[in-house]
């Protein structure tokens, strides 16, 4: 089939993150070749397939490097599409992204449909309706909930949830200084109390709701944290590469450094993996055996998922039911690999100890199975990190240090009211809670404002 080439920011972006623009279609390379400098004068379209290249983007209109870069080469039909497809890797933000963009298209590319490499994908018998299907949604969910990150920031969500909250703590303290101002009366005082303890436990809550928001905003940016565990052989470095191969890295290490990969980042699915292999921590291989489950489990802890390997062709070892005591309170998937030797696993006593997790089979040898653990990694990661559509996210660590300063101070005003601290020192922490989440949309602190606000409110209300 004939189509032209298409273009699309194909990664959610934030600060800080690795973004890919991805072309397909006949002039994919081509257009790449237009803009892409590298040295020695490479040209991409004599390059060999499935590899990848460090180099600049020009920008046309100055002549000038525009952004550096590392561009993949990918010729059909091995490719998601069948097409030929490129990918342009950039650092940075936004702004980067959409100039390496803007740049391809302006070397003829189209932008996009949402979709529309799957669409492809699909048309050209790469895939059937229904994976087409499956992928959409996720592509779609993955869309939305990326544009929704920077739509609901632009659209000032967080901003209004922070004025409300701001408002509650307004109320109190205008009861407390109610209270303040009229200490002879007891049923102000009793009252006071009561609203300062329900509405400051309000605000906390959803402090707290929008803090656990923090984490998932960061999955979107830098993509999740997948490590590969196992003993040795059983085929974590075959798997790394199986998902990379397919998938093509999205940021290889740089040039000229040494080859000792420990992560690399892939898109699977729509989703973004920052994948590590065990490699990186080779010597530690018999990991539990060194450290003891305690410490692997903290070794471990700052992955979103974990990939477990046992091999299908071998008995199960002390150590292997001991990395399944390390990962049964993390996000697991076990892999049974080698599946095309003969078994030795006892694949009960594997189901037992896997508890709920998922297993699938391989043979990462006979490239079997790999489609399945790439659907089960998706599943996984929209199923647990897909909220409520109109849930806002805080991705910004500066709004999460000042909401975690805020969170501090609105438990201590809450822990003072319930151990009877006078009335003016929970005001400092509820007058602290409400300034610090003034910064958070940029909002400082004037001298009297308070006392201003005040005035709205007459006794009693
Ligand atoms: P690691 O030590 O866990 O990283 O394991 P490797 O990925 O280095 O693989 C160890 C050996 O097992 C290599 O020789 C692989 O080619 C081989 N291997 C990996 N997957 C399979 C498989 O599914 N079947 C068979 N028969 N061999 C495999
Ligand atoms: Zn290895």
């Amino acid at each position: 089939m004939d189509f032209d080439t298409i273009a699309a920011i194909s990664t959610p972006s934030g600060e800080g993150a690795i973004a890919i623009v991805r072309l397909s279609g006949d002039a994919a390379i081509e257009i790449a070749d237009k803009v892409f400098r590298a040295p020695g004068n490479k040209i991409l379209s004599t390059v060999p397939t499935h590899t990848i290249h460090y180099g600049h983007l020009i920008d046309p209109s100055t002549g000038h490097n525009a952004e550096e870069v590392m561009v993949s080469i990918m010729k059909g039909p091995k490719t998601f599409t069948r097409e030929d497809v490129v990918e342009i890797n950039c650092h940075g933000g936004m702004t980067a992204v959409n100039r390496v963009l803007q740049i391809v298209l302006n070397e003829g590319a189209r932008l996009a449909e949402p979709g529309e490499f799957t669409k492809r994908a699909f048309l050209n018998g790469r895939i059937d309706l229904s994976q087409a299907e499956a992928v959409m949604d996720l592509i779609r969910a993955k869309t939305d909930k990326a544009m929704n990150v920077a739509l609901n920031q632009v659209e000032g969500r967080l901003s209004k949830l922070i004025q409300t909250l701001r408002q509650e703590i307004l109320e109190t303290l205008a009861h407390v200084e109610v209270n303040i101002d009229y200490p002879e009366y007891d049923d102000v005082e009793e009252m006071a109390h009561d609203v300062l303890l329900e509405k400051s436990r309000f605000v906390q809550i959803e402090i707290e709701k929008l803090l656990k928001t923090a984490e998932q905003g960061k999955v979107l940016r830098e993509g999740l944290s997948t490590v590969i565990i196992g003993r040795p052989n059983v085929g974590k470095s075959s798997l790394l590469n199986a998902l990379v191969q397919e998938n093509k890295a999205i940021v290889t290490d740089i040039p000229g450094t040494t080859r000792d990969i420990i992560e690399e980042y892939v898109n699977v699915r729509g989703v973004p993996l920052k994948l590590v292999d065990t490699a990186g921590i080779r010597e530690t291989e018999d990991i539990v055996e060194q450290i003891g489950v305690e410490r692997s489990r903290q070794v471990l802890a700052k992955a979103d998922l974990i990939l477990f390997m046992l091999n299908y062709s071998d008995e199960l070892t002390a150590e292997d039911e001991a990395l399944f005591e390390v990962i049964n309170t993390m996000n697991a998937i076990v892999i049974v690999n080698k599946t095309d030797l003969p078994p030795k696993l006892n694949m009960n006593r594997v189901k037992e100890l896997a508890e709920h997790k998922k297993i699938l089979t391989t043979s990462l040898l006979a490239e079997q199975g790999i489609d399945a653990l790439e659907e089960a990694i998706a599943a996984l990661f929209f199923s647990g990190t897909v909220g409520a559509q109109d849930m806002t996210y805080v991705s910004n660590s500066r709004h999460i240090a000042l909401l975690k300063q805020a969170h501090s101070s609105i438990t201590d005003a809450i822990n003072g009211a319930e151990s009877d601290v006078p009335i003016d020192i929970i005001q400092i922490d509820l007058t602290r809670t409400w300034e610090l989440l003034g910064e958070i949309i940029g909002e400082s602190v004037q001298d009297g404002l308070i006392n201003q606000l005040f005035s709205q409110f007459c006794l009693g209300k």
